[in-house]
């Protein structure tokens, strides 16, 4: 089923994102994370792409197990890096073939050890392009990134939102956010989203901390900022690992069901690839059910027109 639609059906709708292993075991730790979670009902599971396509047979091959064995409905991720038109469109093909009816299309990141973003000869330069060049040939939902600190390489908000109007127009019915771990980011974002006359769905993207070390390096990355309030409680507990873990879970609660109780339409967690921190916000979420009483976002299809 195509996501845009799921959006519509389903309130709120909580997500899943994997990343395929590179070991047997990996694997196999990857779908019993995603057995567990299947208990959870997600809207949907995604699975990311490596950089230069170093995961493509295995992320076309994971999101195909995950939606006909788990029979949970699952999306490809997509990048244009390292690769021609003609490449993504044999790869376009081939989640087609595998039933898949959902992808996410990114630019991605420059490879490692390179700091510029340069398009391979022949590819694409901006997520955008990918999204119109899959909306012109193929029947997939598109969905997209965005990124409520505005994304690194971005001179400001406003070009940022001018950039993301234009790659809804060429098709993303649907927003991920980057990870981010103050709500305010994400709430004036969305605000000046639809100042923009962006009106899709913004999904929030919560990545619940289960390691110091691992979300300094992360955050790093990505350019996310982790609340002054937030880095002194975790540096206390750094050197106890099941400390950093139990205040992630309660941090990462307490965020999501803020964004549920002020109408974000369900929450996209980034689990990287385990299920126990993930499942137990969940249950408690389940539990308490903030988005009740709160304003339901508009239908996907209806704002799409
Ligand atoms: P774009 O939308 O192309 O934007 C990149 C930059 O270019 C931005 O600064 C934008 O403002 C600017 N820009 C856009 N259009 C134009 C234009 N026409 N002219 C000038 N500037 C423009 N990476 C992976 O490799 N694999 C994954 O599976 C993956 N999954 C992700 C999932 C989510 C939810 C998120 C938030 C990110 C993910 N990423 C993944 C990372 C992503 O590829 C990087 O953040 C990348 O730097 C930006 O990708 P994008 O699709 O947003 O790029």
């Amino acid at each position: 089923m195509r996501i845009d639609r799921i959006l519509d059906d389903r309130y709120p709708c909580f997500s899943f994102e994997f990343f395929p292993p590179k070991t047997d075991e990996g694997m196999e730790n990857l779908f019993n994370a995603v057995a567990e979670l299947k208990h959870d009902e997600p809207g949907f599971v995604s699975v990311t792409y490596g950089a230069m396509g170093s995961t493509r047979d295995r992320t076309i091959e994971i999101t195909k197990r995950i939606k006909r064995d788990l029979g949970v409905e699952a999306m490809s991720h997509l990048s244009c890096v390292g690769t021609t038109r003609e490449e993504l469109r044999a790869i376009l093909d081939e989640i087609g073939e595998a039933g898949i009816e959902n992808v996410l299309a990114l630019r991605g990141d420059p490879p490692q050890g390179e700091t510029e973003w340069k398009p391979t000869p022949g590819g694409l330069k901006y997520s955008t392009e990918l999204a119109e060049l899959i909306t012109q040939n193929y029947e997939y939902a598109v969905g997209a990134a965005c990124f409520p600190e505005v994304h690194p390489e971005a001179a400001d908000m406003e070009s940022d939102l001018r950039f993301l109007k234009k790659k809804v127009g060429a098709g993303a019915r649907f927003l991920i956010t980057q990870l981010f771990y103050d709500n305010e980011l994400y709430f004036n974002f969305v605000d000046k989203a639809r100042e923009f006359g962006i009106d899709v769905p913004i999904i929030p993207g919560i990545m619940p901390i289960t390691n110091y070390q691992q979300i300094k390096r992360i955050t790093g990355m990505c350019g996310a900022t982790i609340p002054a309030e937030l880095e002194r409680e975790l540096s206390a507990r750094q050197e106890n690992p099941a400390a950093v873990q139990d205040l992630g879970v309660a941090y990462a609660t307490l965020q999501s069901a803020d964004l549920l109780a002020r109408g974000a339409p369900g929450i996209h967690f980034y689990t990287l690839n385990r299920s126990p921190a993930t499942r137990a916000i969940l249950s408690a979420l389940r539990a308490w059910r903030p988005w009740e009483g709160g304003e339901r976002p508009k239908p996907v299809l209806a704002a799409a027109g």
